[in-house]
Formats: C-alpha cells, structure tokens, sequence
C-alpha cells in the first residue's frame, strides 16, 4: 500500500480548495481495508474517508490520515419477479448504480441520477432530490468500524435516516468508514413524477412515455441546464440545509412575508433556504474569489483561488444576516472540515 506525504487535495473536492493531506492512501478492496486498519501510521492519526469530494470544505490541510474509496462493483444478490436487492461497493460512483438500475429495469432512484459522488456516502447525508431520498429503497449497509477494523450491518432503521441526516453525520460521526450499500429496487413501475420541474420538462419536450430511461434522463438533463458543473465553477451543491417551522410559527411568518414559499412536510413546514438567502441579497453576491452563484442562492463559490476559510467565512456572513431578518438558524450540509 502506498502511502503518499503531503497529498495535495485539490483535484479531490469539487469546492476545488488547496489543502494537503499529511498521510494520504487509497483503497482498491476489502483486502486494502484490512492492510490499512492494521498500518500503525493509520491507527495512530486522525482519519478521513473520502468519495468524490462533491460535500466536503477544507478549512486547513488535514493533519490525518485521508483514504480515497476506490472500492468497486456492483451486483444483484437476490431478486423475484417483484424486486432485486442491488449490493453497490462504496467507491462506485453513484451514476453508475443509476445506469445499472435503469439496465436492469429496477425502479426507485431514478429521481436521484446525476447526483455527484459516490454511492458510499448517498447514506451519510440521506441523498435526495426531486421528491425522492436514499431513505425510500436503502435496504442495509456494510460498514467497519474504524477503530476495530469490525464489519457491522446497519439496517435502514439503524441507520437513523432523516433530511440530509443518518447516524453517521450525527452520534457515529467518523466512526464508521461504509464499504456497501444495498438497494431494494421495484421491477414493478414504480414512478415519482409529481416534481413541479419534471412535469414542465416533460411537457416541454412532449415526452407523454414516463419510462425509467426516459425519467433518468429528464432528471440529468434538468440537473445540467441548472446546477453549476464543478469541474468549471468550484462548488458543492447547496451549502445550506432547506429550513423546517413548527405549523404554529407558519402564521407569523406569512403575515409579515406574505410570498413566502413553504411546503408540508411530515407535518412540519419546510422553507426553501435559497429564498432566505435571496431575501438578504446574497443571490450573485461576490467578494473577492468567493460568491453566491448568481442563479442558485444555495450554492457558494470558488470563483479560482479561494481558500475553504473564505468560503466559510461568506456562509457566516449569511448565516448572521439570515439569522438577524427572520430569526432563522441555516445550518450548512456540507462537511466543514
Ligand atoms: C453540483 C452538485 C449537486 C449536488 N446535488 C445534490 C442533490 O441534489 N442532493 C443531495 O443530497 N446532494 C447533492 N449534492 C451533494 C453531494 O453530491 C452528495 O452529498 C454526495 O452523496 C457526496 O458524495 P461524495 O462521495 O462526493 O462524498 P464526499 O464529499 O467525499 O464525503 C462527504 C462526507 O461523507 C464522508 N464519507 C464519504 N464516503 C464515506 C464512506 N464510504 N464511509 C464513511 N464516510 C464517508 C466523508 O468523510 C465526508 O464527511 C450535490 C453536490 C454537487 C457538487
């Protein structure tokens, strides 16, 4: 295994920062976990897991040990005439499982196609997108504990799977490096068309077959006239999680701000944070090598150059003026690092 010394990470995260890994390796199969779990250089520093890079910021190099999951293969392990139980390695990236999905006609995550990185951290943050999470067809994972190097099932339940939450983010937070994800995918159409978004697309284009080839398509074609592609613009999605009220508060809110945007959700009312941000005037907002992008008041910025600490100070920035126009706290999705 070969371990590298001051690894520059910059081509490894999306947000495009320069930051250096003191120990940095990357792992190929279980084998390679085995070896790592028992290199003293590993055990005796601090440790990052890392997938494609599209939900971290670096603030500082990291003084640690940073693993690059290369972990691959996918494969259907149990399946009638109803479902299949789709077993996708960590390191696959996320599209590839989509791809193979619509292949094998297994319905569920088609929503989800294009979403970057890899399918070992889809279960860290609950991926979600176009009314449809991770949580709705995560079947169990395979993870090891990364002290012990101990394999562990997590069912879905165990898991603790919320809105861009698990368990893993939360009370296991770095404890546990996810080697598998398996998938229970419906043969039976199963379609969730009801996204405002993807109706208007299909009617634009006068698609009236909602095939799984043809929804999978819509969704990455919607994703890449609207989402700022990475490899030109330095980002990583939303930086902010979209914000829940209690149905108490909805009134207040309404009264004062009467275009509002919200949504029910689980019985709570859930507010877009790219409508607070804008509200602020932030949208296109920039300084320096850092800025909101002037379409998606979500999505922070390297304009070139930046470092993590500028990006992080801006997210303060809007974090005190959301918190000071409506006594709102925005809380960031990504990985502050
Ligand atoms: C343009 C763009 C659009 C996006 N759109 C969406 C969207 O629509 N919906 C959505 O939910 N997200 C979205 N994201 C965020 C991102 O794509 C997801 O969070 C994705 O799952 C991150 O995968 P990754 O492999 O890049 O994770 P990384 O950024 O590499 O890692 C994220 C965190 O997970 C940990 N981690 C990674 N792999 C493992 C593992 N195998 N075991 C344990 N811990 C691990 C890392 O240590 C880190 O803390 C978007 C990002 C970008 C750049």
């Amino acid at each position: 295994m070969k371990i590298q010394k001051n690894y520059n990470l910059s081509k490894l995260n999306t947000f495009g920062i320069e930051a250096n890994a003191k120990n940095f390796t990357g792992i190929e199969s279980e084998a390679d976990l085995k070896e790592l779990f028992n290199l003293p250089e590993f055990k005796q520093n601090k440790k990052m897991f890392l997938g494609g890079g599209s939900n971290v910021l670096f603030t500082k190099d990291f003084d640690g040990f940073v693993v690059l999951n290369k972990l691959k293969g996918i494969e259907i392990i149990e399946e009638n005439s109803e479902y299949a139980l789709v077993r996708a390695m960590s390191g696959e990236l996320w599209h590839e499982l989509i791809l193979f999905a619509v292949k094998h006609g297994l319905w569920g995550i088609e929503n989800l196609s294009l979403i970057p990185g890899t399918v070992g951290a889809a279960p860290m943050q609950n991926i979600g997108a176009y009314g449809t999470e991770l949580k709705d067809t995560l079947f169990d994972i395979e993870a090891f504990e990364i002290e012990t190097g101990v394999k562990k099932i997590f069912t879905k339940e165990e898991c603790e799977l919320g809105y861009r939450e698990s368990i893993f983010k939360n009370k296991l937070k770095g404890k546990y490096f996810i080697s598998a994800v398996v998938l229970k995918l419906s043969k039976l159409e199963n379609k969730n068309i009801v996204y405002k978004t993807l109706q208007e697309y299909f009617d634009k284009n006068k698609i009236t077959e909602y095939s799984l080839k043809n929804i999978s398509e819509a969704v990455a074609s919607i994703r890449r006239s609207k989402l700022p592609d990475p490899k030109i613009l330095g980002n990583a999605g939303s930086f902010f999680k979209n914000v829940f009220l209690g149905k108490d508060k909805l009134g207040a809110f309404l009264e004062k701000y009467p275009d509002l945007p919200y949504f029910e959700d689980d019985g709570s009312i859930k507010i877009p944070a790219g409508w607070l941000i804008e509200q602020c005037e932030f949208k296109g907002y920039r300084k320096g090598h850092v800025g909101v992008h002037e379409k998606h008041a979500l999505v922070l910025v390297n304009y070139g150059g930046a470092t993590g600490k500028e990006i992080l100070e801006l997210a303060d920035k809007i974090i005190t003026s959301v918190k000071e126009k409506f006594n709102v706290e925005l809380v960031p999705e990504v990985n502050i690092v």
